[in-house]
């Protein structure tokens, strides 16, 4: 059965029921039809959320498929609550992107799914739209002052970094020149789109712990140069305010349900490559005020997601996760050890075993933040009795707690001994994350610990431009942001084609950005796309929908 089959197969829960279960009032929900409802921030209480438990769900090396991240968060939170854990799954709002792309939704799979599937994957709550349109205000109000007699700021057209944004992969707006049509239609200069979930207002509104903070935040992004070469920003523009009461309901987080009618909070979705690849902090506070347990997914591989979740958001927000679960895939493992993409389903241990040292990698590296780690093993049908057995074992032998998870197959109960081995995990767990840097560490240094305790690199290589743009940022007063490394997820290295453990390697960092409302330098390491394009047979090909308005082929 498709996943869209699966999710209309259900019925939902009216919202004020799943948010009764949180000991939530009907009067505190703004409702977005029966079965989404938004949260205020007002539920947020600081004192209980401390005491509840946070789960980070991450994964191994991704093959372009996902491993199941979303899948295993789905199921674990389902599972939880089925061993009388009040539990609460928080996850990223799916960009559109993807959906009409290869990717697929990120609304979870089989029987371990968040629904409203259809809405959440496409407009949902209308956050990314929002996201957009303070983002493209920005960019209004550039333009417009370029063009200003009596408001110019002297702002040098070239050097303007913000860009115009969109939630659609469309490589045709990635680079275009702006402000054509003669003199009332401004003065012209190349620019470009990200898509939404790539822009800095996403990870803004992520990042952000209110309204007021919100509004600071977008005030102080950098939007470019004067011709003297001073750093313009927002606030420059007094841009911050309008932007910020564009997002005034894009940042309350969304509560919706899992197919077995426990509470989802959906809210967010930067991207985890080139931003901090996590659902907003307001969302996980949000969970952990509700529920005892707040189950979570970071973005990508671990080298990105749970790197970039610890250091930048569980840092800020002054959280730690109780437990960390690492998904793998034997099929994941086999492509590691050299097996084609498309001979994954077929049985082949010695692969696996191969394929291993990925795995192996991003435990040691887990291991550096001191918390207790449980390997969920997210088991797809082709894999075999021979296979399984081989990596259960293989995982005992390095003495981490492991669980076969068959969430997609047959929801909570699928993943019920993971869910008891996480909770004791979480129980005993008594420590508080050890970051890999201290924000006080130079940005090389930073770097350097990042490469070498996560992905086990040697050195980190700077090219001239990179060193040039450095020492601007650490002049404007940056360094002592945390870094958001923007590398590629198919590869623990900056090569993608290094599979599997790669050793003797350097990290080459091309150039940085950065985003200076959000409180990030980004490092990019090789070339990262902030506008994908779509594929030759994009998945929008097998979208229908009928007379009575059903959807079809939306996955
Ligand atoms: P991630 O969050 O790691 O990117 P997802 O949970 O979104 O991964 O899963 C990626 C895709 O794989 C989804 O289409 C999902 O339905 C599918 N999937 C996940 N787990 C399984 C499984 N055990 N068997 C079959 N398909 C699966
Ligand atoms: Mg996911």
């Amino acid at each position: 059965m498709t996943d869209i089959k699966i999710a209309q197969s259900v019925t939902a829960k009216h919202i004020k029921e799943v948010a009764s279960g949180l000991n939530i009032s009907e009067d505190q929900l703004e409702y977005y039809g029966s079965n989404k409802a938004k949260l205020p921030l007002s539920l947020i209480d600081e004192d209980q959320l401390r005491k509840n438990k946070l789960i980070l769900v991450t994964a191994i090396t991704p093959t372009p498929a996902g491993e199941g991240k979303t899948t295993t968060s789905i199921g674990l939170s389902d599972a939880l609550n089925l061993i009388d854990k009040r539990t609460v799954v928080v996850l990223r709002e799916p960009s559109l992107g993807p959906v009409f792309g290869i990717k697929g939704g990120a609304a979870g799979g089989g029987w371990s799914q968040v629904i409203p599937m259809e809405d959440i994957n496409l407009h949902f709550t209308g956050d990314f739209h929002a996201i957009e349109k303070a983002n493209n205000l920005l960019a209004a109000l550039i333009d417009n002052n370029i063009q200003s007699k009596s408001k110019n700021l002297g702002i040098d057209p070239r050097t303007v970094i913000w860009k115009r944004c969109m939630d659609m992969n469309d490589r045709g707006l990635r680079n275009i020149v702006a402000a054509l049509g003669g003199k009332s239609g401004g003065i012209p200069r190349e620019t470009g789109f990200n898509i939404t979930a790539a822009s800095e207002i996403m990870a803004i509104l992520c990042l952000s712990n209110n309204f007021e903070d919100l509004q600071e935040k977008c005030g102080n992004i950098y939007v470019g140069d004067t011709w003297e070469g001073k750093p313009v920003y927002a606030r420059d523009l007094k841009a911050q305010g309008a932007m910020a009461v564009l997002l005034k309901d894009a940042i309350k987080p969304n509560l919706v349900q899992t197919l077995e009618g426990n509470p989802a909070i959906i809210h967010g979705g930067p991207f985890a490559n080139i931003a901090q690849g996590t659902n907003s902090i307001l969302a996980t506070k949000m969970g952990l005020s509700l529920a005892d347990y707040v189950v979570t997914e970071a973005g990508f591989g671990a080298d990105l997601g749970a790197e970039k979740f610890m250091n930048i958001k569980c840092r800020q927000a002054g959280l730690s996760p109780k437990a960390i679960v690492l998904v793998a895939t034997i099929r994941a493992l086999k492509y590691h050890g050299g097996k084609p993409l498309a001979e994954l389903t077929d049985e082949d241990t010695a692969a696996l075993e191969k394929g291993l040292p990925n795995l192996e990698r991003h435990i040691h590296s887990l291991r550096s933040f001191g918390l207790p780690i449980v390997v969920s093993i997210n088991a797809f049908s082709s894999d075999t009795d021979k296979e399984k057995q081989l990596l259960f074992k293989h995982c005992e032998s390095l003495e981490v707690p492991v669980a076969l998870s068959y969430g997609w197959a047959d929801g909570g109960k699928g993943c019920v001994d993971l869910a008891e081995k996480v909770a004791m995990a979480a129980e005993s767990c008594e420590s508080i994350f050890k970051p890999t840097y201290a924000l006080e560490d130079s940005v090389r240094t930073k770097m350097e610990k990042v490469c070498r305790t996560i992905y086990g690199a040697e050195n980190v290589i700077l090219s001239n431009l990179a060193i040039r743009q450095l020492k601007r940022f650490e002049s404007l007063g940056y360094a002592d942001m945390p870094i958001c490394m923007a590398k590629t997820q198919k590869s623990l290295s900056d090569d993608e084609k290094r599979l599997g453990r790669p050793e003797n390697f350097d990290i080459h960092i091309r150039e940085f950005e950065i985003a200076a409302g959000a409180g990030f330098i980004v490092p990019i390491a090789g070339n990262i796309l902030r506008m994908p394009g779509l594929p030759a047979n994009p998945a929008s090909d097998n979208i229908t929908i009928d007379a009575d308005g059903n959807i079809e082929g939306l996955f």
